[in-house]
């Protein structure tokens, strides 16, 4: 289908972009690299007038390292995130998610800011912020705020951006060395959206037990989720067979996946049960 009729500004400053937004009253849109935005609009789900083109402006593209975690910037691409040999070390568990993204053509326009604010319950950035406790910082007409991971996804395709707010980073807290990760996805295809994706990591007390357990979980909700449940029967535990038998029957228990075209609720909720089994198995070994 043809796209629908709209301006386009391609704005030098965050300032300017800001303020396009902000004087079309939400009937505009930031574009970044038009994988999600682009679809939306031939298929007439979103009609912004006007696309307010961040590509302009300078520092959105940037990977940082520090010991205070990891900085995307918004404009980072999925092919940045795999070309930099850093993460590897500096966040494993981000590197082995944005593995599965999308497909090469996607991977070379796809962004983390435009995947964090299309929000699909299902894409593994968004379950990345969920598990690791993201801070999602945005600028808008009021200036600059911080959202945690937790408060930001509302609901499928639906965040708590304003309409005049663009994201510039994603921040991951710092990545200790030793701590335990596995992350696993299930989809039809290699690249394809995951119908369950787990994302786990946890630290090791002095006993060999763990702590500080983090669970995410992607395309059973109508958001990335935490799983609570989960968390809770690893912290404090050494992780045995007998654990993760527990954590994977607790995983299928906290899930209420939806029923689609790509598989039932229940095939959803066992997967789920079973994707936790091989994260735990991936990061015990
Ligand atoms: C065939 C195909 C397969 C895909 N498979 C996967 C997959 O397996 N896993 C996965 O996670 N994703 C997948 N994607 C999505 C892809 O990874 C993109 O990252 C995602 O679509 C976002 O695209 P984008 O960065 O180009 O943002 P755009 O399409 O430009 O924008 C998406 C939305 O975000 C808003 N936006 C963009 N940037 C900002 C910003 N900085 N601040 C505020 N709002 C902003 C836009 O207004 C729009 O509403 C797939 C896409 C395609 C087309």
């Amino acid at each position: 289908m043809k796209l629908p009729a709209f301006e386009y500004a391609s704005p030098a400053t965050l300032a300017e972009a800001v303020s396009l937004l902000a004087s079309h009253e939400g009937d505009a849109k930031a574009i970044a690299g038009g994988q999600s935005l682009m679809p939306m609009m031939a298929f007439r789900v979103a009609q912004p007038s006007l696309l307010v083109d961040l590509r302009k402006i300078p520092g959105l593209n940037q990977i940082k390292i520090s010991k205070d975690g990891v900085s995307l910037g918004a404009l980072v691409r999925w092919r940045d995130i795999e070309d930099d040999a850093r993460l590897q070390q500096a966040h494993p568990l981000l590197a082995a998610a944005i593995e599965h993204v999308a497909h090469y053509q996607v991977r070379n326009r796809g962004t983390v800011g435009g995947s964090v604010a299309h929000a699909d319950p299902a894409a593994e950035m968004p379950g990345i912020a969920m598990a690791c406790d993201a801070e999602i910082m945005v600028t808008g007409k009021s200036g600059t705020r911080s959202i945690k991971a937790a408060d930001f996804f509302v609901a499928a395709l639906t965040t708590a951006l304003e309409p005049d707010e663009i994201i510039t980073e994603v921040r991951l807290p710092a990545w200790p060395q030793g701590r335990r990760w596995g992350f696993q996805e299930f989809a039809r295809r290699r690249g394809d959206f995951a119908m369950s994706g787990i994302a786990l990591f946890y630290d090791l007390d002095a006993s060999g037990k763990a702590t500080n357990a983090h669970v995410g979980a992607i395309g059973v909700g109508d958001r990335p989720l935490r799983l609570g449940a989960v968390e809770a029967v690893l912290n404090g535990r050494v992780i045995d067979e007998a654990t993760i038998e527990k954590a994977s029957q607790a995983a299928s228990a906290a899930v209420d996946p939806p029923d689609d075209i790509h598989a039932s609720a229940a095939y959803r909720r066992a997967l789920t049960g079973t994707l936790v089994e091989r994260a735990l198995r991936s990061a015990s070994a």
